[in-house]
């Protein structure tokens, strides 16, 4: 697809000069060009900041007819259409809350002879519930005059994907109807599964897919324990490593967001917070304050960061526990898009674990702007979305607690990559630290611990029973009269943290699962352990062995 002879490539390199003001083209860009010119479906996953945008604003400039461009936000759509006005290419949008002159205003350009519209981007609420616009699409097809279907942010159809938005999955209608158009989808994030489910929702055939390495080598990634004096540290660490830089804080709370920012500013730093609850005009004062530099850190809810653009972030630091692997790996993303070293810090503690997911299956999470759409108005999650976002919670605590594998294997892998962690060149925490590791088999221990979650009843919290494993005689442990239980003490001999790594293994392992139990102090949440006997009879029956990988000291 990299071919320079293809009918139009005098006319695209010309027009990528003249009219995007571009000398050259980025990695995968003419290729994807070419091969969605050439009429194949194609699926192109590309790190934010790629110039996605390029590989179809270019081909609807240069072939005749309308494009119609699905894009999930009226906020980019307007930022995209902007920037198209100002290059001289003529495009309009639809979206459900605008004024139906308006709409008709633009009904009647499309429906002109010589329509003068190069795109035409639309929000995926409108495909699922406008047929006045599939009626139209209808006739510029018989005109042969709809040339693409482009669908950014494709992996918003899956539900898988950690911003899954139903009305995407409307989007299937699109390939039913207009077989023949071509369909060009685009994302910034995709697994392996969430791109098998877009691939079969939108109903692509023969689909050619681009993809490209998604590691950030200038990114420089570790994980910290998160103590009290947690935002002790994080001033410490921005002055010692960032000072005056810019940067920005992931919190898990609208109330954190403000906490971490008032207390940024006393210690001196020029901190602002972001989230949900300020109105549209406070929040883009914030950003602008921050894009020029008025402000160098933003303590933000993932509310914060679609659409931005500014190329010297230097660290993104998440005050709390992200809900996903891909959501984190998309966060840091926002650093070090001028390809500068920059910093990805984590602050890890297992309560947040227990909070973050509380809040999700509360619904109280705050989401990114991709997802929020629709999950505003419920209460609760419920069903398959709540199963997703747990297992994907449980991925990001095993991520935190391996302190053993690169960050970036451990990244990629679950973006469908694989990566040779030579290549990190010590750029991770757990590179940097660990000169070899031993595997340890602690599936003794593991057994011994699944034990006494059914000898106490199923009714404990982990570290309630790591107590009573280490032989505690705590009030708590003798009110329940816990020294009595016959594994009481048994692990008294293990290395400090060695057992509650195994048990947390276990959780990730799904052999024991974590039932949130909301306390009747207000705001307190506190989790029990349950035995998932299908996978523990694995276990007992001698099927399954629990590999734990050690740091050796030599
Ligand atoms: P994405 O949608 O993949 O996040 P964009 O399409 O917004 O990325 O492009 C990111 C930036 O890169 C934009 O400022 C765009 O103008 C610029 N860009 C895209 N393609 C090229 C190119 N071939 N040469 C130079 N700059 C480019
Ligand atoms: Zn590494």
């Amino acid at each position: 697809w990299s071919s320079n002879n293809f009918p139009w490539t005098k006319k695209l390199e010309a027009n990528n000069k003249k009219v995007f003001g571009n000398h050259s083209f980025r990695l995968n860009q003419r290729e994807v060009i070419n091969a969605t010119m050439s009429g194949y479906d194609v699926f192109v996953l590309m790190p934010t900041g790629g110039g996605k945008s390029l590989t179809y604003q270019l081909p609807a400039l240069i072939c005749p007819g309308v494009t119609l461009v699905i894009s999930p936000l009226v906020s980019l759509i307007q930022d995209q259409i902007m920037h198209l006005l100002q290059a001289n290419i003529p495009a309009a949008y639809l979206s459900a809350n605008m004024e139906w002159t308006e709409q008709q205003e633009i009904f009647r350009e499309l429906n002109s002879e010589y329509c003068k519209y190069k795109l035409l981007y639309v929000t995926p609420e409108k495909v699922a519930k406008s047929d006045v616009l599939l009626r139209q699409l209808e006739n510029l097809n018989a005109r042969q005059m709809l040339a693409r279907i482009v669908i950014d942010e494709a992996h918003c159809v899956s539900q898988w994907g950690h911003d899954f938005r139903p009305d995407y999955q409307a989007l299937g209608i699109l390939k039913q109807k207009f077989p023949n158009t071509p369909v060009l989808a685009l994302t910034a994030t995709a697994t392996a599964s969430v791109k098998e489910d877009v691939v079969q929702a939108l109903g692509l055939v023969n689909c050619i897919v681009f993809r490209q390495s998604f590691n950030r080598p200038n990114l420089w990634y570790s994980v910290i324990p998160k103590t009290k004096k947690c935002l002790d540290d994080i001033d410490k660490f921005i002055k010692e490593n960032h000072y005056d830089e810019s940067g920005i804080i992931y919190c898990l709370s609208r109330m954190d967001c403000e906490k971490v920012a008032e207390r940024l500013q006393e210690c001196g730093h020029k901190a602002a917070f972001y989230h949900g609850s300020m109105d549209p005009a406070q929040r883009a004062f914030v950003q602008k304050q921050w894009s020029k530099d008025e402000i160098n850190i933003i303590c933000a809810t993932v509310a914060f960061g679609m659409g931005i653009n500014k190329p010297d972030v230097r660290f993104v630091i998440h005050h709390s526990l992200p809900k996903s692997i891909e959501g984190y790996h998309q966060e840091c993303g926002r650093a070090g898009r001028d390809g500068q070293r920059s910093s990805c810090v984590l602050y890890y503690s297992y309560s947040d674990y227990i909070r973050v997911k509380h809040m999700i299956s509360q619904g109280v999470i705050e989401q990114s702007p991709l997802a929020s759409g629709y999950n505003r108005t419920n209460t609760t999650n419920s069903g398959r979305v709540l199963e997703t976002n747990t297992e994907n919670l449980l991925r990001m605590v095993s991520y935190c607690e391996n302190d053993v594998d690169c960050r970036r294997i451990l990244q990629l892998i679950h973006l469908g990559e694989k990566f040779d962690c030579t290549t990190c060149k010590k750029t991770c925490d757990n590179c940097l630290k660990i000169k070899s590791f031993v595997e340890k088999d602690v599936t003794g221990i593991a057994k011994q611990l699944v034990e006494l979650v059914k000898l106490t009843g199923q009714q404990f919290s982990s570290s309630h029973i790591l107590e009573v494993y280490r032989g505690s005689f705590s009030q708590f442990v003798k009110k329940h009269r816990h020294q009595t239980v016959s594994l009481h003490g048994v692990g008294k001999h293990l290395a400090k943290g060695e057992a509650s790594r195994v048990l947390r293994h276990l959780v990730t392992e799904d052999l024991l699962a974590e039932e949130v139990k909301k306390s009747d102090v207000y705001g307190s949440v506190s989790s029990i352990l349950k035995v998932n006997e299908l996978k523990a009879c694995e276990l007992f029956s001698g099927r399954k062995t629990i590999l734990i990988r050690f740091p050796s000291s030599v």
